[in-house]
């Protein structure tokens, strides 16, 4: 007998699958500056040649291609076939941690962890590639989580869930802009002898503008009249990791890591967006000390180092190992003060914290 575990285990496995087919086009087109409806085809980025059913069977057709375009014999990167296997894994693992309720609420975990962390994801391999976050993933990835816990809010009747979204996204983004502006003052204002107060303000400023741009800018994809206040995104196409690097110079902490944090602290809620910031920490600790040791000989003249990956990285053994982590941090440092085990259930947890 199949248990209605392994079922909704083995389903998403299979959906991630193909689900990561679709994000290696984002990954591919977003950063390029593509549409994702235009073409509505895949094809070949060398030849151009569209691609059929059987060039997209998710890692099958990359083995019986033999890491070759059917069309041109191009070498098609491991990559594709990884994103798809790490999509499955990651599906099948938000089944098996959020399945355990076996009811309504437990399958609106699974809908939209699977969701946030298709955008996850695409964040991670697109910032780790061009040093950059578009915009739209941070928000969609903010929507995800408000609407996932007004799902569940609706589910218990209660507003405690959405609340605990919206501070978790505030919390998360205060936390990484209050690092980036101390880090800004600290090396333009005090550094660059360009006057702390001035530096700060400055941060302040372009940060918050660019948060009223995307109010606007994607309220006016819903609003026709907003349109006109927005000018669209300049394409990411063209821009090097030179100059993106100078940018991030310019700004410090990039403002797409705050809006990222913004992102997983709505899905996450507290306290897990709190533990991911610290193992993100712990990953960018490890990256810088790697980076230290590789640099010149593989990275060339990159000297920044993207941090969306390290959040990525957080958020993922926050929201599977989080809770079983600090449970057994807390019995084994601190065992007077440690409660009964936590609840399975990601919304369960949610409700009975309140
Ligand atoms: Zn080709």
């Amino acid at each position: 007998m199949i248990s209605w575990l392994a079922a909704a285990i083995g389903v998403a496995a299979l959906f991630g699958l193909n689900v990561g087919s679709f994000l290696n086009v984002v990954i591919w087109r977003l950063p390029r500056g593509g549409s994702l409806s235009d073409p509505t085809w895949s094809y070949c980025p060398q030849c151009k040649h569209r691609l059929g059913a059987l060039d997209l069977a998710p890692v099958l057709s990359f083995l019986a291609l033999r890491a070759r375009c059917r069309y041109c014999r191009s070498p098609i990167s491991w990559r594709y076939p990884a994103i798809e296997m790490l999509t499955g894994l990651l599906f099948a693992a938000v089944a098996w941690r959020f399945a355990g309720a076996e009811d309504f609420s437990a399958a609106a975990d699974i809908f939209f962890e699977c969701l946030f962390l298709a955008t996850l994801i695409c964040v991670f391999f697109i910032d780790l590639e061009h040093f950059v976050i578009p915009d739209g993933l941070n928000v969609l990835g903010l929507l995800i989580g408000l609407a996932h816990w007004a799902v569940i809010s609706w589910w218990v009747g209660r507003f405690h869930p959405l609340r605990s979204a919206l501070a978790g996204a505030a919390g998360y983004a205060a936390v990484i802009y209050g690092i980036g502006l101390l880090a800004y003052v600290v090396i333009v204002g005090v550094g660059a002898k360009r006057g702390a107060l001035r530096a700060g303000w400055n941060y302040l400023r372009e940060n918050a503008a660019d948060w009223a741009w995307i109010a606007v800018y994607y309220l006016g994809a819903m609003i026709p009249p907003l349109r006109r206040l927005a000018e669209p995104p300049p394409p990411l196409e063209g821009a090097s990791a030179a100059e993106i690097e100078a940018d991030e110079d310019e700004g410090g902490m990039g403002g797409g890591d705050g809006k990222l944090a913004a992102a997983i602290g709505a899905n996450l809620l507290f306290p897990l967006w709190l533990h991911s910031l610290y193992y993100a920490v712990l990953i960018g600790v490890v990256q810088g000390v790697a980076a230290l040791f590789i640099k010149r000989r593989r990275l060339g003249e990159r000297t920044a180092i993207p941090f969306g990956p390290a959040m990525v990285g957080g958020a993922l053994i926050a929201l599977f190992i989080g809770h079983p982590l600090w449970d057994w941090y807390v019995r084994h440092y601190w065992p007077l003060t440690a409660g009964p085990p936590a609840p399975a259930g990601l919304a369960e947890k949610n409700i009975k914290s309140f």
